[in-house]
């Protein structure tokens, strides 16, 4: 798969704004920069804050077509400047947050308080931390948070860093990985740099490290780290820890270290129950603008249980969608770009059958689908065809483009759009649609 971040494929997507979009393309497009993609939203990076605000206002709609189009995939878009996009919100001016090379470590300006949605699944260890944020290094030191992947304890753990910095400007923070400790620690070590390393961490009054498991089996890094956190702690310096398992289950790690994260606080976050995923789902679609009606919600939360992080994923692909094929979002658009399951569009569907099964509704010839005429009576099933093997395949526009006799990524793009809002606006032709799509499952 192509990746977006990938310099030939973010050409591609600014080359399809111009050609597509002129009117709203600008020439200070070329100090644009794509993000890494993640949950399949594509990150885009401008320069200064008016052009953010251009882009929002103007241009959501052509990038995303544009991103979809040169990835071949259903991809989301989201602007922002290369410090933040202001998602959320975080105060006006973000912490001084210092990373291990003294740096100012940006944190994620969505990560706050107010953005968090409390359950039973995480209610002690949100409260731990507000209490944390409010007392640091009196209430519970240190504190230690865990839970599996995707549940929140780095939206945790920066939402302290935020509070903190809100109530005590001065306050000296250091957030960071614990692989940056280790690397880190590794790279003084071959510096002769120890002394410098060492002051760095002994000298905040708030030292916040994720995902300490990574501490496991370095044996080396856990002696610096016994002592750094005894200083800290000596001091009453607050230091809060996460880790996907207790502090027991890290395999590997001193006993020492064992015991000394259980000294505080510790404090186990659980998969959200549905209620709570219903909350964080009606949470994030307030932020992000979008407008899911309630049996959307429900679907959404009943087919994502584990992960909040999938939820997320999940909501991407739904604004996907809506966006790419301007629909409002309800029940049929979101079981369309999750699949019946949840889990994705049932993807494994061969183009020959969705090919087959075209010419035999339509009763058209093969050689129609893939020939050059244009009369209706070809180029509609052409085009449902096109569609289909859009939401059934796992084939990229330019391959579609391909199967269909070599038409350009563009055209199987327009016909997608063409399909998508005939659909919503003509009934007969959606019950047909959702006929050849129930007979495709049928194969599938
Ligand atoms: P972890 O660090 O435990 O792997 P993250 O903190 O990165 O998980 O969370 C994954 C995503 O899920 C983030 O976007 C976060 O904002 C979101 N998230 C997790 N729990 C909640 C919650 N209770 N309320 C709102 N968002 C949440
Ligand atoms: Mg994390």
């Amino acid at each position: 798969m192509m990746r977006p971040s990938n310099d030939v494929v973010w050409d591609d997507v600014l080359g399809y704004v111009r050609t597509r979009h002129p009117s709203v393309a600008r020439g200070w497009f070329l100090q644009l920069q794509a993000g890494q993609m993640e949950a399949g939203e594509l990150p885009v990076l401008a320069a200064n804050q008016a052009q953010l605000d251009y882009l929002n206002e103007h241009c959501l709609q052509a990038f995303i077509e544009a991103a979809q189009a040169a990835t071949g995939r259903l991809v989301s878009v989201r602007f922002a400047t290369v410090e933040g996009d202001g998602r959320g919100r975080a105060p006006a001016s973000a912490p001084r947050v210092m990373s291990a090379s003294g740096a100012v470590l940006p944190l994620n300006e969505g990560y706050v308080f107010e953005n968090f949605v409390v359950g039973p699944c995480n209610r002690l260890a949100h409260a731990s931390c507000v209490a944390v944020s409010d007392s640091p290094g009196t209430a519970y030191n240190p504190l230690f948070l865990h839970g599996s992947v995707g549940l929140g304890k780095t939206h945790l753990l920066q939402a302290v860093c935020y509070r903190v910095a809100a109530g005590t400007p001065a306050a000296r923070i250091m957030y960071l990985s614990c692989e940056m400790f280790v690397n880190g620690f590794i790279d003084a070590v071959e510096h002769g740099a120890l002394e410098a390393f060492r002051s760095r961490y002994r000298g905040v009054d708030l030292l916040v490290i994720d995902d300490v498991q990574f501490l496991s089996g370095r044996e080396g890094t856990q002696e610096e780290f016994f002592h750094t956190f005894n200083t800290l702690h000596q001091y009453r310096k607050q230091i809060i820890l996460s880790a996907d398992s207790p502090p027991a289950e890290i395999p590997s790690l001193e006993e020492r270290l064992v015991s000394r994260f259980n000294w505080g606080l510790v404090a186990r976050i659980d998969p959200p129950g549905l209620e709570t995923r219903l909350a964080i789902i009606r949470k994030k679609t307030k932020l992000r603008g979008m407008e899911l009606p309630e049996d959307a919600e429900l679907f959404i939360a009943s087919c994502v249980k584990s992960n909040t992080r999938e939820l997320e994923g999940a909501l991407n692909r739904v604004h996907g969608l809506a966006t790419f094929e301007d629909r409002p979002i309800d029940l049929a658009l979101v079981r369309e770009a999750l699949g019946d399951q949840g889990t994705g569009p049932a993807k494994r569907m061969r183009i020959q059958d969705i090919m087959s099964l075209v010419t035999e509704r339509f009763s058209v010839k093969l050689s129609d689908l893939q020939g050059r005429r244009r009369s209706k009576s070809v180029a509609l099933p052409r085009q449902v065809g096109m569609y289909l093997a859009r939401h059934f395949t796992e084939h990229s526009l330019e391959e579609i483009g391909g199967f269909f006799g070599g038409r350009d990524h563009t055209t199987v793009l327009h016909a997608c759009k063409l399909i998508g809002s005939r659909r919503e606006t003509n009934v007969g032709f959606r019950s047909e649609l959702e006929d050849l799509e129930a007979a495709l499952r049928q194969l599938g």
